[in-house]
């Protein structure tokens, strides 16, 4: 048996405009592995050396959780999470559980809200506090109240839910930070005025770079026992199309699905 390894899924350019300042993440023409080339639904995949992180877990599904981790550090860094700073996660999917774990080890106090109580049991095993989603107003309402100093200073969406992400920036304090994590094609209607008149700064998130994958791999080895409830179903690889069509067809039941040997 070899080193296990993570794989940093992200190959760019390295010459259009983000890949020249140091964001290669955001590069206009990266490829992903599994995404724009195939991935690991075979038997062998030859992968740069660049893009390999050596991880010590033994269960290969925790060192594949790497990838949605380092998605949380890149969230947690863009929203210069604090020591100490209270920070609202609308969304307890698998994303959302991430960035609870890593603003949580940032030292920050962690408010979590979903649609569905059951999903926020993890966040509280994270030590997080937890909200049941009961709608844009009273949500909005309750954050600026549970946060002092006129609402929470940093707040992410990871849902691409309108409503979500609409309670996000109408509860971030001014000058604060709203963070959107969540994938979506929705369009959502924003008042304005949220940000010019708390001169908020509105964040979007993509993949992570070289060095928070780094940190993400350290996180996944230090949290093994919080982070396996993500693991919600595994399949083996003979059974990879059913996987996926379970994964599809189970939204609010499946937590991460993975695919093993
Ligand atoms: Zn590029």
């Amino acid at each position: 048996m070899g080193q296990r390894v993570a794989l940093w899924p992200l190959q760019a350019c390295g010459e259009c405009y983000p890949c020249t300042v140091g964001r290669p993440n955001t590069c206009d023409a990266f490829e992903l592995i599994g995404i724009h080339v195939d991935g690991g639904l075979q038997e062998r995949l030859s992968v740069p050396e660049d893009q390999v992180y050596p991880i010590r877990v033994d269960d290969a599904a925790l060192a594949a959780l790497a990838e949605p981790v380092s998605i949380a550090v890149r969230a947690v860094n863009r929203a210069r999470v604090q020591r100490g700073e209270q920070v609202v996660v609308l969304g307890a999917g698998p994303i959302g559980q991430c960035i609870c774990l890593v603003a949580r080890e940032r030292g920050a106090r962690v408010l979590v809200i979903d649609l569905q109580e059951s999903r926020l049991e993890l966040s509280a095993s994270m030590g997080a506090e937890t909200l049941v989603w009961s709608g844009l107003d009273e949500v909005v309402a309750y954050c600026r109240r549970w946060a002092s100093g006129g609402g929470p200073p940093a707040a992410f969406d990871a849902t691409g839910a309108p409503a979500a992400v609409r309670a996000m920036v109408d509860m971030v304090a001014s000058a604060g930070r709203a963070v959107q994590v969540g994938m979506s094609g929705e369009e959502v209607t924003l008042r304005l005025g949220s940000l010019t008149e708390k001169e908020l700064d509105l964040l979007g998130v993509s993949c992570c770079n070289a060095s928070e994958f780094g940190q993400a791999v350290a996180v996944v080895e230090r949290n093994v026992e919080l982070l396996a409830p993500l693991i919600s179903h595994r399949f083996g690889l003979d059974q990879a199309p059913e996987a996926l069509r379970f994964a599809m067809d189970n939204p609010t039941e499946v937590m991460k699905v993975v695919i093993g040997g």
